[in-house]
This record gives C-alpha cells, sequence and structure tokens, in this order.
C-alpha cells in the first residue's frame, strides 16, 4: 500500500492519515479513493434526488420462513393452538411477500391481513406473539391498547405504539416501516354504549377510531420518545401501509353473542340459550366470526381492517400438563436447570404435577397460573438448597408440594375467596 502520506480522498481531498486519525476509513478504487464521510454524503444525495429510499421497502430481502417452517418453531414453544398458529404462519409469511414484491411489476397489489386473536386470558395470545418475534427478522412490539386513550384524556396517544417499534428498530424508519405490532387486550376498548350504567365512552369508540388511523396505513407522526404529543416535539413520520397488526383480546362474554347469533338461525334450535347450554363454551369459540366482534361493540371500520379473525382454545388439564413439561423452556426444565447449577438433580413426582395443574384449573388464570404456584412451591427449596453442599437429588412429591402450595398467601387468599 502507499505511504500515507500521498494517499488522499479523491472526493474531498483529504488525506489518508487525517482521515484515519478522525476514526474514517478510505477504501480505494481503480483510479482513486474514497472516505467514508464522502461515501455518506453520496447516499444522502442519491436518495434525495431519486425521491425515495435507495433501498425501497419493494427492495428488502428477507430470509423468507416458510409458513410451516413458522409454525414448527411455533410449536416448539406453544402448546395446542394449531389454528392460531396457523393463521398467524401464513399471514407473517405473506406479509413477507408483500414487501418484497416489486413496486410496479403489475397491477397486483397484495394487501396486508391484519390478525385478531380472540382468545381467554393466559392462553398464549401474547406468547405466540413473543415466540414469533424471536424468528422473525422484522422489527416488533407489543403493545397495551388499555394505555391508550382518546386525544384530550389522561394516557397515552395511539401513536405511542409507534413509537415502540421504532425503538425496537433502532429508530431506524425504513425498517419499522416493514415491522409487526401486536396489540393486546384490543377488548377492552369495545363501544360500551350497550351498557346502560356507562353513560361517556372515554376509552371505547374514540380509540377505536384512532387506532384505525394506524391500521388503515397512512402517514403518523410519532413522538421520538412517547407520551403525549407536545408542541415543541420534533416528530418522526411513519408510513403504516405495511406494517402488519396482529390484535388480541380476551372478550369475556362474547360466547353469548355467538351463541345467540348461532340461534337466530333457523336450524331447530328454540328458547334463547339452548345452544349455549348444549355446547361447551370451547366449542362455541370457534364459530367466533366479525358479526360477533361488532356486537361486542369494535367498530365495523375497525373489524374490516382485521380480515382474519382466529380464536384459542381454553387450556384444560392435559394442556397445562404439557405446558409444564414439554415446550423448549416448559417450567419444570427451567427449575430442574436453576437445580443442576448447584449440582442438584431436581425430579417432580406425577402427582405434584397434577396437584400443581389442579390448583391452576381453579384460579382459572390459563397458564399464567403455573408460574406463580411452581414460584410458591420452589421457594423454601431455592432458598435452602444452594447452602446445602452434599445434597445431589430432590424430589418435589405431592406431600411437599402440597404443604408448601398450602401455606402461601396465595392459597390462603382462594380460601377466604
Ligand atoms: P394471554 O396473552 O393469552 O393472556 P400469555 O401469552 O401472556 O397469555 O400467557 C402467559 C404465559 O403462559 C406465557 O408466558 C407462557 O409461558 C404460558 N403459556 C400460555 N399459553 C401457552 C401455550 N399454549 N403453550 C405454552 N405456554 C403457554
Amino acid at each position: 500500500m502507499a505511504s500515507n502520506k500521498k494517499v488522499s480522498c479523491s472526493f474531498c481531498g483529504r488525506a489518508k492519515s487525517v482521515i484515519e486519525s478522525n476514526d474514517g476509513m478510505l477504501l480505494s478504487g481503480i483510479e482513486g479513493h474514497i472516505c467514508n464521510s464522502c461515501i455518506q454524503q453520496g447516499y444522502e444525495v442519491i436518495k434525495e434526488e431519486l425521491g425515495a429510499p435507495v433501498a425501497s421497502a419493494s427492495h428488502h430481502q428477507f430470509e423468507l420462513v416458510k409458513p410451516k417452517d413458522l409454525k414448527a418453531y411455533l410449536d416448539e414453544y406453544v402448546i395446542g393452538q394449531e389454528e392460531a398458529k396457523r393463521h398467524l404462519s401464513v399471514a407473517v409469511y405473506n406479509h413477507y411477500k408483500r414487501l418484497m414484491q416489486p413496486a410496479s411489476a403489475d397491477d397486483v397489489k397484495i394487501e396486508k391481513s391484519n390478525i385478531l386473536m380472540v382468545g381467554e386470558t393466559g392462553t398464549g395470545k401474547t406468547y405466540l406473539a413473543r415466540t414469533l418475534a424471536q424468528k422473525l427478522q422484522v422489527p416488533f412490539c407489543i403493545a397495551d391498547a388499555t394505555v391508550i386513550t382518546e386525544a384530550g384524556y389522561v394516557g397515552e396517544d395511539v401513536e405511542t405504539i409507534l413509537t415502540r417499534l421504532l425503538q425496537a428498530a433502532n429508530y431506524d424508519v425504513e425498517k419499522a416501516e416493514c415491522g409487526i405490532v401486536f396489540i393486546d387486550e384490543i377488548d377492552k376498548i369495545a363501544r360500551k354504549s350497550d351498557n346502560p350504567s356507562i353513560t361517556r365512552d372515554v376509552s371505547g369508540e374514540g380509540v377505536q377510531q384512532a387506532l384505525l388511523k394506524l391500521l388503515e396505513g397512512s402517514i403518523v407522526n410519532v413522538p421520538p420518545q412517547g407520551g403525549r404529543k407536545h408542541p415543541d416535539q420534533k416528530m418522526i413520520a411513519v408510513n403504516t401501509e405495511n406494517i402488519l397488526f396482529i390484535c388480541g383480546g380476551a372478550f369475556d362474554g362474547i360466547d353469548r353473542h355467538i351463541s345467540k347469533r348461532l340461534n337466530a338461525r333457523p336450524i331447530g334450535f328454540s328458547g334463547d340459550d339452548t345452544f349455549h347450554d348444549s355446547f361447551e363454551k370451547d366449542q362455541i369459540m370457534k364459530y367466533v366470526s366479525a358479526q360477533d366482534l361488532k356486537s361486542f361493540g369494535l367498530i365495523p371500520e375497525l373489524l374490516g381492517r382485521l380480515p382474519v379473525v382466529t380464536f384459542l382454545n381454553p387450556l384444560d388439564a392435559t394442556a397445562l400438563l404439557s405446558i409444564l413439561t414439554e415446550p423448549k423452556n416448559a417450567l419444570v426444565k427451567q427449575y430442574e436447570k436453576l437445580f443442576s447449577m448447584e449440582g442438584v438433580a431436581l425430579h417432580f413426582s406425577p402427582e405434584a404435577l397434577s396437584y400443581i395443574v389442579e390448583q391452576a384449573m381453579q384460579y382459572k388464570l390459563g397458564a399464567r397460573g403455573l408460574r406463580s404456584i411452581m414460584e410458591a412451591i420452589m421457594t423454601d427449596a431455592m432458598f435452602e438448597i444452594p447452602s446445602q453442599s452434599e445434597l445431589t437429588d430432590f424430589t418435589i412429591d405431592l406431600t411437599y408440594a402440597k404443604s408448601k402450595f398450602e401455606r402461601t398467601v396465595f392459597h390462603q387468599m382462594k380460601v377466604v375467596a
């Protein structure tokens, strides 16, 4: 290589030694050299001249994960919920394809299919979304619909949902514009006007209207740090056209709406609750449709932007037991690992595991309850065992599990209730 003294950037003329002493870099071509700041400036000029980012969304190259592979990945972590997994896998795959479609290949434009997941609390809606995020190569964020309020009320503006996405994309707007947003508790912003006891609808329809703006694909001004918009804050413009939205909610009581609708059909049932009574709730849930969600209180415009509706099954005892032991990071595996780091082999008797599942069923918290129950049972052992260097094996049997759990505040709360 030539000496530093003679070599300089053919664009700005700065010497290599100067460039390098400023932590810069000089690249050599056939006829000359170019420094990092000239490359950066050149990039900005091209971007401005062409009126579009150099690598526009239509040129993005992603590692396409096929729906079957995506589902197989979800299967490693999430038990059951076949229907939801299939819908999510297809929607995400199509999302990638949309992003990769050339800008003006033909007149066929693939529209995005935002998803609505209906399922009781603790059935894995957020977990599915999170697991998906691990696999995805696009920015991803989870937002909570309940913290959003209509402009003018205390709470966050709807745009702050996109603040999280921007943060996930490291403030790279182009990247964020290809991202996926999971909005949880969408049922909590249902219109409440059917309920005579509520006269003013602060958080319902207004928030849905605001959300519509994001979902339908528009340029939204996003406060980079979140919170409420304030006049002097510099906003970042984000185009939501290519952002995939996945919404989730428990929709407590929607089974009534479904059974009412099904009963209304002339299929030989009389009486209002016949259908409801003759089917278990989880069987009814699979019939959920946009119409039921509308009678629950979601506005039709919003539903129109969420064309894929899928449901998650309530988790029965068998599913809860599988969740405890089978997934890649199952709770039992996690505790076994913690103990093995102390040189102790941890075992759970089948009766103890059934007892834990039984308690979780009673609290009706879905899989969410498993963690707290396990923690209640394991805390004493986790406190004692690190100081017992001679111990090599430890078994949680039914008697141990019961004795520890019944002493907890958790259990006593149930007794009082
Ligand atoms: P939801 O969003 O439906 O209220 P979550 O997804 O937050 O419920 O579930 C709570 C926790 O329960 C998760 O973090 C996960 O550990 C566990 N869980 C829930 N459903 C499943 C499932 N189907 N398979 C495996 N684990 C699950």
